[in-house]
């Protein structure tokens, strides 16, 4: 029996029939390709093990077997991470394929008929990618458009009046890389009649954590990953809560999700943290000096940062500006034309010193 393959309008009409509308009005996540440029783009840690450490891991991978799944559990690399991270006893924990997997499963388990989420604007875009995708109503707040702090009495009105299942609130913020105040994030947890998820994916950076928090709040949770201390190619996040909601979106989690590479890599990686804690350290430091410089410049604003990033704006210029510094060799991030309160906003991962000068004298130059 022969199959003929449907003409392509077959397939088009088809596809308009049965993918949701909500699903094809979304674009997919953009991920640019860097060629040969400095990559400042993407918020990683821009150092790579040193060779004993990466010889110890390569040995660790050596005694491994890929014909088995992996445990569905990951109760060893469980246990590491808990205790590097100092999870409080009480307080469980769930694994997923980057955070970005976890705000899926707690989408998820929330979507239903008017079902809603929250969140300050401009914030990560996988929180509005993936409640549309799980069909749910996402309501986006604006921040202060000065200094991107919440705007207190918005949001706690937004929140009464759309009584949203989750309001999700990174800390510090993406891109826009300030912290929240915390006695604000309180009232929130307090305000709130849905679940309030805190995304520390910053954390390293900021050095600030409600993880201390998870047991003073019955709507708490607060996500991690491992990805900006270092360790994105594993795609690793967790989820810190109660265990009777841990209990319930991890029956949505795929069974293998974690694969047995990234399991024992990570609880190797866990192992050295003082080589991670050592590379974010002069990540901060990097930080500050490469704030100085760009706040030094002028017909630039940039944005004091607790995160690994620095946000800044070249008035009239932004696009302009990325495509020459692109041309140079240097990719940031774009952010013009993404939200009302970043016209000509772009991007800046903090890199090596070598990057971030080679960074700094691309954007002299084209200034
Ligand atoms: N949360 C925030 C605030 C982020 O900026 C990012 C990555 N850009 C993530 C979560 C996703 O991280 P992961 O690599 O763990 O999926």
């Amino acid at each position: 029996m022969t199959h003929a393959t449907p003409r392509p309008t077959a397939v088009s009409r088809l596809v308009e029939r049965l993918i949701r509308p909500e699903v094809r009005r979304l674009s997919a996540y953009h991920v640019p390709d860097p060629g040969d440029r400095v990559k400042l783009d993407a918020m990683e840690n821009p150092y790579p093990w040193p060779g004993e450490l990466a010889d110890a891991w390569l040995e660790t991978l050596r005694g491994l077997t890929v014909n088995r799944y992996p445990d569905p559990a990951a109760t060893r690399l469980k246990a590491r991470l808990r205790q590097a991270m100092g999870v409080p006893d009480g307080v469980d924990v769930l694994l997923g394929n980057g955070s970005d997997e976890l705000i899926q499963l707690v989408l998820l388990a929330l979507a239903g008929e008017g079902r809603k989420v929250l969140a300050p604007e401009p914030t990560f875009v996988m929180y509005r990618l993936l409640a549309l995708a799980a069909g749910m109503e996402y309501v986006g707040m604006p921040l202060e458009p000065g200094g991107f702090s919440l705007d207190m009495p918005a949001m706690l009105e937004a929140i009464e009046r759309e009584a949203p299942a989750v309001v999700f609130l990174a800390y510090p913020n993406n891109p826009t890389g300030n912290l929240f105040a915390p006695d604000e994030i309180r009232q929130i947890l307090a305000a709130s009649q849905g679940l309030v998820v805190v995304d520390e994916a910053y954390t390293p950076f900021a050095q600030a954590s409600f993880l201390g928090e998870v047991a003073a709040y019955p709507n708490l949770l607060v996500m991690r990953t491992v990805s900006k201390m270092g360790l994105a190619g594993l795609r690793l996040g967790w989820l810190a809560g109660d265990p009777r909601w841990l209990e319930e979106l991890n029956k949505l989690r795929l069974p293998y999700n974690i694969n047995v590479l990234s399991q024992v890599s990570a609880e190797f990686a866990l192992s050295h943290l003082d080589v991670l804690d050592a590379q974010t350290a002069s990540i901060r430091a990097a930080r500050e000096a490469l704030f100085s410089a760009l706040a030094s410049l002028e017909g630039l604003t940039a944005w004091p940062s607790r995160a690994n990033f620095i946000l800044f704006r070249v008035a009239q210029r932004g696009v302009e500006v990325f495509e020459s510094l692109k041309g140079k060799g240097v990719l940031v991030k774009c952010l013009h034309g993404s939200s009302p309160l970043l016209e000509d906003c772009l991007r800046v991962t903090v890199g090596t010193p070598d990057e971030n000068r080679a960074f700094l004298s691309a954007l002299r130059a084209v200034l």
